[in-house]
């Protein structure tokens, strides 16, 4: 049977409800002094505002050591009544310490990625749900091939997606060649993330042809200069045929972003996104993007 891992345990992919499907609840990292999401209470009355506007799950992109707070997680899920779903993976490499990638260099990054996904997070209990690992800018470098060949592994261990972030949008065909070509991952295991930072409409039908999952996830203020761009770039996929295809997210990456601090946050998905791309695709593709594209992308048969 094919289910979600949330945080609190699996559930049918129908159960999800609308789902932000990027997004950070906890997120730390040295390249945003001052910003990282470490509130609890921030956390908690965000998930609140997104439900009150009718959410129902959130898939937070936060990999391994970037401050997830995986052991809080469960108890925000139950009270706020949001599924979450939790990540393992590694993010770039500016994103560390020398000292915690080392720690986990060679083939102990997939073992890692996997004791994650079927065990837990840590000591917490906590399952991961799917492998957030990430690109470079029109290109892969060492660490990003190495991330990669590890996100294979615990795909063909457990069946887990792999959700990619693609540093400003770019290296799609790159992820895909690697992950798919010569890695072995089927094309609907993978979810690319920030296609809305490069509307670049034809690669984002030459990806898409590929059959895996894109994502639009970028209200968040740091990515302003191609916001404007997602509507027609969502409407060329649909149009093209590839609107099972599509995902959409708030992708909450600093504390000035939260709704709750005066931000965009993940109520703006729902408050302002939805009904600008039901404006040129109509509400009824844009609610399958939200609700059954979601569950497709994240559900497994796990192994
Ligand atoms: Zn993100």
């Amino acid at each position: 049977m094919r289910a979600v891992r949330t945080v609190v345990g699996d559930v049918p992919p129908d159960r999800l409800g609308v789902c932000d499907a990027h997004d950070h609840l906890f997120l730390s990292s040295p390249r945003l002094p001052g910003e990282e999401l470490r509130s609890v209470g921030a956390a908690r009355a965000e998930l609140a505002a997104f439900r009150a506007l009718g959410g129902g799950a959130v898939v937070q992109w936060t990999p391994y050591r970037m401050g997830r707070r995986a052991a809080d997680l469960p108890p925000l899920a139950r009270e706020s009544g949001v599924h979450i779903v939790a990540a393992t993976g590694l993010h770039q490499a500016q994103h560390y310490d020398e000292a915690i990638l080392k720690a986990v260099r060679g083939p102990r990054l997939a073992e890692l990625f996997v004791a994650e996904l079927t065990t837990g997070i840590g000591l917490s209990g906590v399952r991961a749900g799917f492998v957030k690992v990430a690109g470079g800018f029109h290109a892969l470098d060492r660490h990003a091939r190495w991330t990669m060949t590890a996100a294979a592994e615990a795909y063909h261990a457990t069946g887990a997606p792999i959700a990619v972030h693609l540093e400003l949008g770019t290296g799609a065909p790159d992820v895909l060649d690697l992950l798919c070509g010569e890695l072995g991952v089927p094309p609907e295991r993978v979810v690319l993330g920030h296609l809305n930072r490069a509307p670049d409409l034809l690669t984002h039908r030459h990806v898409a042809a590929s059959g895996c999952y894109l994502a639009f996830d970028g209200p968040s203020r740091a990515h302003h200069a191609t916001d404007w761009r997602m509507p027609d770039a969502v409407l060329a996929l649909v149009e093209a045929g590839f609107g099972d295809r599509l995902l959409l997210g708030g992708d909450t990456t600093t504390a000035g972003a939260r709704s709750v601090n005066g931000g965009p946050g993940m109520p703006y998905l729902l408050r302002r996104v939805r009904e600008r791309l039901a404006a040129v695709v109509g509400a009824e593709a844009v609610g399958r993007m939200v609700t059954e594209n979601a569950g497709r992308a994240f559900s497994v048969e796990w192994r």
